[in-house]
């Protein structure tokens, strides 16, 4: 079959003669591929990697990392099951994937009793999230989506319904898994007066933050970006917007953020940019008793905290790393409730190409050209 394989740093191939995966284990389903969106994870592996695909074998799937096909944000329709696959997945089903592979598969790969039962903290008190060995499908966990067919447990496909959410946007339900899972980590329905939503930087995380928050019921949103083409967006979604780049002080971006708001802050805000501005402005424009979330991915920096700033105002400072499976389930479930509107979440696909082209009109243009693009799909 055709794919696009991980060979190492600024090492990607396009083959055509990839061995079709079989099911193995009674608890495999295979998949079609129908669309795979290209991530900011999978550039940071080409530029910058190996990261996710660091060491030879992978030590829950003890599959070799190097030469796996990249990609984990995937929509695909079931081909075939494994004999013990649960009678609510059936071959013809069209499913997302919650791509992260932890502790927890275990249990589905026939290892030895030993293997079997060693489980981390985290996956033991059922946060598999934050698993000690997290990886994922398509980086380094198991093979990924940019590729006709994949092999993935049962446990990891959340079916849907393509006449709700069209196939060519239901690749964004991963991303939107990230999102969800940040809007759930800041308490945002446990608010009891009317909430004032922020989210600071508005690539494809913080895009999907804005769909996260409506289908929460939040519709009082501010976005601050500084790329007009991102706020623009923004706006077209009914979100109101703020350029950082309009004042030059840190101290005045915040004050003007602040003057956007009913009660001297944001009851929550959600850092999709991740850095020391992005925290402090965070931090510094919360409401009494707001819940800061970091969503970002961080590089290795320190950040200045000042306690009293969360004393003083009772602030919450939290975090959200990934998803689990019920984020995916509520994010199906707000496109059924009409929560999330898809022909507004198909703004965020840029462009969609075809696996042959994935690598240099895909991932490389989207290395070239950031600004540019949100998401871009490659079908296989
Ligand atoms: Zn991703
Ligand atoms: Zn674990």
């Amino acid at each position: 079959m055709r794919a696009i394989e991980y060979h190492g740093n600024k090492n990607l191939k396009f083959v055509t003669d990839r061995p079709i995966p079989e099911i193995i284990h009674p608890h495999d389903v295979k998949l079609k591929v129908l669309y795979c969106g290209i991530c900011g994870s999978d550039l940071h592996e080409y530029l910058d990697g190996p990261i996710f695909f660091k060491g030879e074998t992978n030590p829950i799937t003890h599959k070799k990392k190097l030469g796996q096909c990249l990609g984990h944000e995937l929509c695909g329709e079931i081909v075939e099951v494994g004999c013990d696959v649960g009678h609510h997945l059936k071959v013809g089903q069209h499913v997302a994937l919650e791509s992260n592979g932890t502790c927890l598969n275990r249990q589905y790969l026939q290892q030895s009793k030993e293997e079997q039962t060693h489980i981390c903290g985290a996956c033991a008190r059922g946060k598999y999230n934050n698993c000690k060995e997290i990886n994922f499908y398509g980086l380094g966990f198991s093979d990924g989506g940019m590729a006709e067919y994949i092999v993935v447990t049962e446990a990891r496909v959340i079916p849907y319904n393509p006449k709700v959410i069209p196939d060519d946007i239901a690749a964004l339900i991963e991303p939107l898994a990230v999102a969800w899972h940040g809007v759930r980590q800041s308490r945002i329905q446990e608010e009891e007066k009317s909430p004032q939503a922020l989210i600071i930087g508005g690539g494809p995380i913080g895009l999907c933050t804005i769909f996260a928050l409506k289908g929460h019921g939040v519709h009082d949103i501010v976005l601050s970006e500084p790329a007009l083409g991102r706020r623009e967006l923004a706006e077209s979604f009914g979100v109101r917007t703020f350029n950082p780049l309009d004042y030059k002080e840190a101290d005045e971006q915040i004050k003007q953020l602040v003057k956007m708001t009913k009660h001297g802050g944001f009851t929550h805000i959600y850092d999709c940019a991740g850095t020391k501005a992005t925290f402090n402005a965070m931090v510094k424009a919360l409401a009494a008793g707001g819940v800061g979330t970091n969503v970002a991915i961080w590089p290795h920096v320190p950040v200045d905290l000042y306690p009293m700033d969360l004393t003083l105002n009772e602030l919450t400072i939290t975090a959200s790393m990934c998803y689990t499976k019920i984020d995916f389930e509520l994010v199906v479930k707000a496109f059924e409730d009409g929560m999330i509107d898809p022909k507004e979440v198909g703004k965020l696909v840029s462009k969609k190409v075809p696996l042959e082209d994935g690598i240099e009109k895909g991932i490389l243009d989207l290395i070239h050209n950031k600004e540019k693009y949100i998401k871009i799909f490659v079908h296989p």
